[in-house]
């Protein structure tokens, strides 16, 4: 985390402060990552999936619901998700799959005119990266009113099923979408889904949640290192709005 460093050089041009978000204002393209990024963590939407998969994985195995639950734990963590351990051990249907698990509740997600008013004011493309499908997606922006602001969902499909943190499926939405990494921004509260964006030369901004899991890794422990989070913030509407309304280096507009 930059916060207080020293002039740093990135694409040819020193970024007086990198920490301050006001230097994000010219960014061509901003990618926003979807769930308790666009929403706050406390709706707690993934408590539902991870159920459903649960279900899923019973019903389709025929196994009891905790046997269920163990096999899709072990598949998370031995394959970065339960649904490539499902296709590797079990030649799940993926569309089947991503189906069922998001197949919940939308309540929790309330309208955010907040957010809204942020999104329309940003200056600059906006795309939704989810290792989600879109027909999720297109839910969770139509119950927060935002839906109109983005241009592009770049989905779990659109990925070949690779999921972040892979760097394999950023490289493929660069490229599907021509995004010059060098002006885009990559927003997201799981801080491991940054490192790819970073070393592409993205700008990124972590959204910190009270989930553990979702912090920066311990160097000492093996998990990344932190200094390819370039911002972060606990609210990303307020986040928004400093970026527009900070100190700005860029001259003074000629009056008319
Ligand atoms: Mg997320």
């Amino acid at each position: 985390m930059t916060e207080g460093r020293t002039p740093a050089r990135r694409g040819g041009e020193t970024m007086a402060n990198p920490g301050e978000p006001s230097t994000l204002r010219d960014a061509e393209t901003w990618i926003f990552d979807l769930d308790n990024t666009l929403y706050p963590a406390r709706c707690n939407l993934f408590d539902q999936v991870d159920q459903r998969m649960g279900q899923f994985i019973s019903e389709r195995l025929g196994l009891p619901f905790d046997e269920a639950r163990g096999l899709q734990k072990q598949y998370f963590r031995e394959y970065g998700t339960t649904l490539t351990g499902l296709i590797a051990q079990h030649g799940v249907d993926p569309h089947a799959f991503l189906e069922f698990v998001h197949d919940i509740d939308y309540a929790p997600i309330q309208p955010d005119s907040q957010l809204a008013a942020a999104l329309e004011r940003l200056p600059g493309r906006k795309l939704i990266y989810t290792n989600g499908t879109v027909a999720h997606a297109e839910s969770v922006v139509g119950r927060l009113g935002v839906a109109h602001h983005f241009d592009v969902i770049f989905d779990i499909h659109a990925a070949n099923f690779v999921p972040k943190p892979k760097p394999a499926p950023y490289r493929v939405m660069v490229e599907a979408h021509a995004i010059r990494p060098e002006s885009a921004v990559m927003v997201e509260d799981i801080a491991k889904n940054l490192l790819a964006p970073a070393e592409m030369g993205m700008r990124t901004v972590w959204v910190r949640t009270e989930h553990a899991w979702s912090g920066p890794g311990e160097k000492d422990a093996g998990g990344p290192p932190d200094d390819h989070i370039h911002h972060v913030t606990d609210d990303l509407t307020d986040f928004l709005h400093a970026v527009l309304e900070g100190p700005s280096d860029a001259p003074d507009e000629e009056p008319d």
